[in-house]
């Protein structure tokens, strides 16, 4: 008896003591400073960020997570960690950048399918990127609960182009995300949420399917808040690479601020809107930074997505945006992208 009761008070100082750990460790992302030392990399320990992927309709998968792993770690401010699905969806493209992820073995398969192992310490990071896309199977009930949890408990996430087209039957991604597409997103999902031509912000409850693009252009993006920590210092209108304009987007929408939107200026706009593109959600104590973009690899290598991912997942992660913008930051006139260089 004395063993086990013994063995049950280490079990449960071991308990106690992760969980100090891991608050004191996010304060110290927040505030630790070394007056001895100015540079901005030297005032704090580096942000934990976790990419999750492994089934996406998007090819690109295996070298966009590369590629926003190496994006986080140019800054100085993020240690990247990847976790994969065990069952993989379109890895064949871009299969050698799969082993740069030093996840293991994983398998490739015709169709999605569920990883019941699929349950990452989501606790152990400062800030989620989910680069799952349309028709991604369900994670567990436990990862999806574990997931829950640690954003309610003031977690960030980062949600990027068809991470919102993921998991349409999950109610509370569906608040995280705000607005989504494709799944049989409809109206019972919530409303259109978009700006008009003349600038009105409107919520559109009529009845539609949710999720169109047209076709991959240089298109404009329009910062609506100015004074957000991830918008800050933006041009009000800046240009993307070559992309998708998400459209029809719909969602619960709670919570939700629309930080920047996109006219589709293509030959074949689905609307004669200005579209969400850059989002901002509050779930629990939570913080989620959605972008629309992020189509293919020369989306990525746009400096606008570039810029506004990392602020967004430094926001995320933190609740506040000391990363710059850059010299070559896209404006309304000139689109910039930076070729992509495997480090
Ligand atoms: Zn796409």
């Amino acid at each position: 008896m004395k063993t086990l009761s013994f063995i049950v008070l280490v079990l449960v100082s071991l308990g106690l003591a992760g969980c100090q750990g891991t608050q004191t460790d996010r304060q110290d992302n927040l505030s630790a400073s070394d007056p001895n030392d100015g540079s901005l990399s030297a005032r704090r320990s580096p942000l934990r960020a976790l990419i999750v992927d492994g089934q996406n309709n998007h090819e690109v998968w295996p070298k966009s997570t590369i590629m926003m792993k190496q994006y986080l770690e140019e800054t100085g401010f993020f240690e990247v960690d990847i976790q994969r699905t065990q069952y993989t969806w379109n890895a064949k493209r871009e299969s050698d950048y799969l082993p740069l992820a030093g996840v293991g073995e994983t398998t490739d398969l015709e169709n999605p399918q569920a990883d019941p192992d699929f349950s990452p310490a989501f606790e152990n990071y400062d800030v989620v990127i989910s680069n799952f896309g349309w028709k991604a199977a369900n994670w567990p009930e436990s990862t999806q609960r574990a997931f829950e949890a640690y954003i309610a408990a003031g977690g960030g996430f980062v949600s990027v182009h068809a991470a919102d087209n993921s998991f349409p039957d999950w109610p509370a991604y569906n608040k995280m995300i705000g607005l989504g597409g494709w799944g049989d997103r409809s109206e019972k999902d919530g409303p259109y949420v978009y700006y008009t031509n003349e600038g009105e912000l409107v919520r559109d409850h009529s009845p539609g399917n949710s999720g169109a693009h047209g076709p991959s252009h240089i298109f404009p993006i329009t910062v609506r808040v100015q004074d957000h920590p991830i918008t800050s210092g933006m041009p009000e209108v800046w240009l993307t690479t070559k992309d998708e304009c998400y459209a029809k987007l719909r969602g619960p929408a709670d919570n939700m601020t629309i930080l920047a939107t996109g006219k589709d200026i293509s030959s074949n706009p689905p609307t004669d809107r200005h579209e969400p593109m850059l989002m901002v959600v509050d779930y629990g104590e939570g913080r989620i930074f959605h972008t629309t973009l992020a189509h293919d690899d020369y989306s990525i290598e746009s400096v606008g997505f570039i810029v506004s991912f990392v602020r967004g997942a430094e926001w995320a992660a933190t609740g506040k945006v000391t990363i710059p913008i850059p010299a070559d930051f896209p404006s309304a006139e000139k689109s910039t992208s930076r070729d992509f260089k495997l480090e």
